[in-house]
């Protein structure tokens, strides 16, 4: 469609604002208000809710692209489950990314003390999300397609949001958009289904149905591990919701903060490490926990102390199915990511066709989405990125990456020569250096914090997926597709995290 998203009318913008921010507040796309929109001290009850970041149409993306997300997520499942099974390779990227990694080199030894012990509990829960943006080869008669950003095994977050914002679009190119000056007619707008919410809910429910019956006296439950003064609480709280709209099986969901994991949980006498939940405002009640889904425990800051290490290891020898385990937050590294795409030789061929080998378009459609990626260690690869990490015009087109998850942490184009510098060269291998991916920018307008900012966009499409395994049968139980994230951030901005206050809540408008 040409002209689209349209121009607006100051006073169109003005309604739009009160008709979205209405929306938003009545159907719960909403966030804990940030500190620079209402002082903590204003809401010392925590009360306050206020609408998320959005953009005021749904973003132009191609069908193709779209297409080839939702296609290639099951095989992505499938590649994930088998590299948390493949214990040996992961143990190797451990010791590639080196000691100089605190945070990943103690979470590997959570793993190692509970394979020492052996696990009780063989099932495993993944709720991913894939992340890519599009890329348009030099010759703009050639196909757009998609290249994956990162792919995210723990804590992938929006897909509660996002179902929503699919439906505001939706209401507003019934209700809105036809009475705009630049009319779009209703219909007009390729608007696609997006069940993330649901679709997420499901991966959790089949892992609570998997657990089987309790063990103890108790009922099961399931617990969202939590962190304290989440901001982003709604997101969390629509999935418990679809959770809560079967009737069979009823399931219990507590919201536990990762801090408080050794206060409140226990593992049962015996050897079934079965893990017992007493929910601190109701004292005369025990649960079995089925499942633990974390939205917390991906980085450094949920663990200041080494109790907290402690807190996860019990938490990893429990009975719980947990969604993720040790081993498949570890496969979901940026140096796993790397491994997998640093481009094929001969002497280093892709092991891709390890972990799926049911037919070669499997393999191509996930080397499809792949970008380059360079370790920054000494092999033939490694040396080459090490040359343009170094070079003042070759490393703008690239971006340098910790192991590290939530935003934030990347460093961009001409500030990697000066950093790599203030880093010992001995920590060179815990980063991998990605090249950047460019989308074709376009103008949106995003409401935020009740304010209209107009400008050039860029967006970047997650697909959801969820997958139960078993790491000791190696078999798959359920693999299924489960929504879409659509993300936008002006095209100046290097990251584009909601949460961190970079990005906003996008749809798809199919092209
Ligand atoms: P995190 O785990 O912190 O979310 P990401 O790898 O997703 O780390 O990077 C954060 C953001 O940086 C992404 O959402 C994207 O906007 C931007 N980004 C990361 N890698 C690339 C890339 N290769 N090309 C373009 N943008 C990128
Ligand atoms: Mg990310």
């Amino acid at each position: 469609m040409a002209n689209y998203p349209p121009e607006i009318t100051p006073s169109e913008g003005e309604r739009m604002t009160e008709v979205i921010k209405d929306w938003a507040l009545a159907h719960g796309l909403t966030v804990r208000p940030p500190p620079a929109v209402i002082a903590a001290e204003a809401d010392p009850n925590g009360i306050l809710a206020t609408a998320v970041p959005v953009t005021l149409f749904p973003s132009p993306f191609p069908q193709v692209c779209f297409d080839q997300g939702l296609a290639v997520q099951k095989t992505y499942n499938e590649l994930y489950a088998a590299i948390s099974q493949d214990e040996a390779f992961l143990a190797q990227v451990v010791k590639e990314i080196g000691d100089s990694d605190d945070f990943i080199t103690e979470l590997w030894k959570v793993h190692l003390r509970v394979k020492e012990e052996g696990y009780v509990q063989h099932k495993s829960l993944g709720l991913f999300r894939s992340d890519y943006m599009v890329h348009q080869d030099g010759a703009s008669s050639t196909a757009p397609h998609i290249k994956q950003v990162e792919f995210n095994t723990i804590a992938s977050s929006f897909g509660g949001l996002s179902s929503q914002t699919s439906l505001l679009h939706k209401y507003l190119s019934t209700t809105e958009y036809p009475l705009l000056e630049k009319s779009i007619e209703k219909g007009a707008l390729n608007l696609p289904q997006n069940g993330s919410a649901a679709g997420l809910a499901a991966g959790i429910r089949h892992a609570f149905i998997e657990y089987g019956p309790p063990t103890t006296n108790y009922r099961k439950c399931v617990i969202f591990l939590v962190q304290g003064g989440e901001r982003n609480i709604f997101d969390q709280r629509h999935l418990e919701y679809e959770l809560q709209k079967s009737e069979e099986p009823q399931i219990p969901v507590f919201r536990l903060p990762f801090s408080e994991i050794l206060q409140h949980t226990s593992l049962a006498e015996g050897s079934g490490r079965q893990l017992l939940y007493r929910p601190p405002q109701l004292p005369s009640h025990t649960f079995e926990v089925a499942v633990i889904y974390m939205r917390s425990g991906y980085g450094p800051s949920d663990y200041p102390d080494q109790s907290a290490w402690e807190a996860r290891y019990h938490l990893e020898r429990s009975a719980a199915i947990k969604c993720p385990t040790v081993l498949t937050q570890v496969a979901g590294t940026k140096k796993v990511q790397q491994v997998l795409a640093t481009p094929e030789t001969p002497s280093n061929p892709s092991i891709l066709s390890r972990y799926v080998s049911k037919d070669s378009a499997s393999v191509s459609s996930l080397l499809d989405t792949f970008t380059n990626i360079y370790p920054l260690d000494d092999t033939e690869a490694g040396l080459k990125a090490r040359k343009i990490a170094a070079d003042p015009e070759l490393c703008k087109g690239y971006v340098l990456k910790p192991q590290r998850e939530g935003g934030g942490n990347n460093i961009y184009r001409s500030s990697i020569p000066p950093f790599l510098k203030s880093v010992p060269e001995s920590h060179w291998p815990s980063y991998i250096l990605m090249k950047l991916i460019t989308p074709p920018p376009f103008k949106n307008t995003i409401l935020r914090n009740g304010n209209l900012e107009h400008g050039g966009v860029i967006c970047e499409l997650g697909i959801y997926g969820t997958c139960i395994w078993d790491q000791q049968s190696k078999k798959i139980v359920r693999n299924e597709q489960a929504g879409y994230l659509l993300r936008t951030k002006g095209d100046k901005s290097e990251e584009g995290g909601v949460a961190a206050g970079f990005g906003c809540m996008d749809s798809c408008s199919l092209v």
